[in-house]
């Protein structure tokens, strides 16, 4: 009896399903099985629409803990509206609903309800779970609502559980409509006063006995309640072959728009639709990529299971009115606005493949966030770096330069380039509200050409950001004709310099007196850098690679420094952090030598061999990445997942390709992953990617074609994907190396390429 309801279920999908479902490859549990000390992608299964408004989770954690679900646990305390990008950021407007059979607990603490993972489904559109006590859960979601199906075990007594969580909030029981409505204030910062998440929830039977609690007591026969922390209780009385239905939909603009959302989401609409819808959409998403002939066994479930975490963040943080246009309510300045807000990202991460993977296959993406951007700048005077959903105080970088740039590079147009550029200027000549936002110790870096040290904590990352962010502007000022401000900030880019040490090879902390700092030791993490070493950030001048190499000595040169890293012991000083922060543990673990591919500050260096005409180097390294280092499982990322960046490596690198230097409209060649791929692009037009004798062991690009004709390059243009074409590679296990290595052939960097051998 106790998996009837999922044979059930799945006889409908496949009745109804599509022959191409990428979807039903996705494992939504990938990287659930994470902890505070080790991160395996520190995700939680979220049902949601690709972007969506609200994402539901099960909830294995207490309130508070940013550890929502942990594929460890064995209890579930509800099933909860979330909005958090990260553990480390945590969540805001968040509430709950916990369906019970039998004795009404009402406390997160105590209500748990014990689950095996064989008795659970977690798809991106529908998650499934039958408690041991015989209560089945079903639901999916839309953009902003979602709908649960409950079945409560037989002959004992329902209740469902509303927690609104804590930090100010109230639930209202309207026994008439069987409904309740309420709020929550819950956050982690970056809201003002008024921020609210409006709920409303409506069951399908008649509540029979209902109360509330606040804090810690009770109240029978209460229907309203308003504290710092309350819940709502609702008692049913359903025949054994019933279900309960409910629907939920919620706002941040207030109650009637709450009520608006729900009526155009989830009022008169079945599960079983609701559910249909969303798998569709998620495939039409996921669709724009196909995969085909894996060569590694599994690695179809692992590339759509990244690309689903690809298409998650940032979220649309806007509504739709009563006459249809979007609004939002504005975390910045606490006033609806019209327009759109996307939020829950970290730019620091995403900046490096998931915007880029958007320019090229979800452009109505790219122009939301760009829209997005600038309304940022207009309501709080700064553009995000770190939004959830309003400025937070985290990582490093004016990374939102990047996003710019590199849409407008690729073409987009939706924004106005007079108010970008001053946008754009402003972030990197001012401190904004949080130390992430603006620029940090932008005086010292504008007078120096650097960020000194110890006066500025990481101040090294910052300064090779910063340059990084100055190459950015000073491109999307040349591309709109002001020469002069051009020609400033690409003088700036080259600050990386500044920290180049040419005795010892590594980037490394000066005083601001143009001494370096002593001790140096290229394993010592923090201090002047951000989680990670010196190892890690010597390789973050993306802009400008042939520089760098310059500085290094040469293509040789930097080359064996590439490979150093991965031949160098694994050991650490984890410095100023004081204990071996998670990343740490993520490097050792690796066995990689002192390359770590579960932070994102090294992401991009394998590539860079391509930039040295030793592109076969990278190729055998990235292969070797996505096979040992990536699974559809609840172990499968390397370390944080990080609102898709982590995945979007994969997306990318499974596809043959990876952008280094977003702002470039390039991107660098590694070794696809499987026989064939086919982008469907926004044109309508198709892009494939025929890898023929790819293998296991053909992990070596032989010779490629583009469309027909021979292709030496290690890069392919923005225009050459988007124009649609065949990329036809011949792979082979053995490197070819006069393939990629005259300078013609090799990625843009800013410093022009010198002739060597
Ligand atoms: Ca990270």
């Amino acid at each position: 009896m106790k998996k009837f309801f999922v044979p059930l279920f799945f006889a409908f999908i496949a009745v109804n399903g599509f022959s191409f479902s990428p979807v039903d490859s996705v494992n939504a549990l990938m990287g659930t099985h994470s902890a505070f000390d080790f991160s395996r992608g520190n995700t939680y299964p979220a049902v949601a629409m690709p972007w969506g408004m609200n994402f539901w989770s099960p909830q294995t954690g207490e309130n508070g803990s940013g550890w929502m679900y942990t594929y460890s646990a064995n209890q579930i305390r509800g099933f909860r509206q979330t909005h958090q990008p990260s553990p480390w950021i945590n969540d805001y407007g968040t509430f709950s609903i916990m369906p019970l059979s039998g004795n009404l607990q009402v406390d997160h603490r105590y209500r748990g309800r014990a689950f095996l993972h064989e008795d659970e489904i977690a798809k991106p559109y529908f998650y499934q779970v039958q408690f041991e006590d015989g209560t089945n859960v079903k639901m999916t979601a839309t953009e902003r609502g979602a709908i649960f199906v409950i079945k409560f075990a037989k002959g004992s007594r329902q209740y469902v559980v509303l927690d609104a969580y804590n930090q100010g909030c109230a639930v209202a029981i309207d026994t008439l409509e069987n409904r309740i409505s309420g709020y929550t204030k819950s956050n982690s910062g970056g809201v003002p006063d008024n921020f609210a998440n409006y709920f409303v929830v409506e069951f399908d039977h008649v509540i029979v006995d209902f109360g509330t609690k606040t804090n810690d007591s009770i109240e029978p026969k209460s229907t309203k309640a308003e504290h710092f922390a309350v819940q709502a209780y609702a008692e049913f009385d359903l025949n054994p072959e019933d279900s309960l239905v409910i629907r939920v939909a919620s706002s941040f603009v207030n109650e009637k728009q709450a009520w608006i959302n729900f009526d155009r989401e989830v009022r008169n609409r079945s599960f079983c639709d609701v559910m249909s819808e969303s798998k569709k959409e998620w495939n039409e998403k996921l669709g724009r990529i196909r995969v085909e002939g894996e060569v590694f066994p599994n690695t179809l479930p692992t590339f759509y299971s990244c690309l689903y975490r690809a298409l998650l963040f940032p979220r649309k943080f806007f509504e739709y009115d009563e006459q249809n246009q979007p609004i939002y309510y504005s975390p910045y300045d606490g006033k609806v606005h019209k327009g759109v807000m996307y939020t829950d990202n970290g730019f620091w991460d995403t900046f490096r493949s998931v915007h880029p993977l958007f320019t090229m296959l979800y452009p109505e993406i790219t122009e939301g966030v760009l829209q997005s951007l600038i309304n940022v700048y207009n309501e709080s005077g700064f553009l995000p770096e770190w939004a959830s959903p309003g400025h937070r105080n985290c990582m490093i970088g004016n990374n939102s330069l990047s996003l710019i740039t590199d849409a407008w590079q690729k073409g987009f147009r939706n924004i106005d380039a007079k108010r970008a550029l001053e946008a754009m200027l402003n972030q990197t000549q001012a401190q904004g509200p949080v130390a992430s936002v603006g620029r940090n110790g932008y005086e010292a870096y504008h007078m120096l050409g650097y960020v000194p040290y110890p006066d500025y904590f990481e101040s090294s990352a910052k300064t090779l950001e910063y340059a990084y962010a100055d190459w950015c502007l000073a491109t999307f000022a040349k591309s709109i004709g002001e020469e002069k401000i051009a020609e400033e900030y690409f003088q700036k880019a080259q600050n990386y310099r500044n920290l180049f040490d040419p005795q010892i090879g590594f980037m490394r902390a000066k005083n601001k007196r143009g001494e370096w700092i002593e001790p140096f030791e290229a394993t010592e993490w923090g201090g002047p850098f951000t989680e990670g070493c010196s190892w890690h950030y010597t390789w973050s001048v993306f802009h400008d690679v042939e520089g760098l190499a310059q500085l290094m000595g040469g293509y040789e040169v930097m080359s064996q420094r590439l490979d150093s890293m991965f031949s160098a012991p694994n050991t650490f000083n984890y410095g100023t952090y004081g204990f071996v922060i998670h990343e740490i543990a993520e490097m050792v673990a690796l066995n990689m030598g002192q390359y770590a591919h579960g932070n994102q500050p090294v992401q991009h260096a394998i590539y860079l061999y391509s930039y040295l005409k030793q592109p076969w180097k990278a190729q055998q390294r990235i292969r070797e990445v996505m096979c040992r280092l990536y699974s559809a499982t609840p172990d499968g990322y390397c370390g944080d997942e990080d609102n898709g960046q982590t995945s979007a490596w994969y997306v990318f690198s499974a596809l043959g390709f990876y952008p280094v230097c977003p702002g470039t409209a390039e991107y660098v060649l590694g070794s696809p992953l499987f026989q064939k791929a086919t982008l469907t692009l926004p044109s309508g037009k198709t892009f494939e990617i025929n890898a023929s004798n790819n293998s296991l062991e053909n992990v070596y690009i032989k010779h490629v074609l583009l469309n027909g004709k021979t292709f030496e390059h290690n890069y392919l243009t923005h225009k050459q994907i988007v124009s649609g074409g065949k990329f036809d590679l011949k792979m082979s296990n053995t490197p070819n190396k006069k393939r990629g290595v005259e300078i013609d052939d090799l990625p843009y960097s800013y410093t022009e390429k010198k002739l060597e051998k």
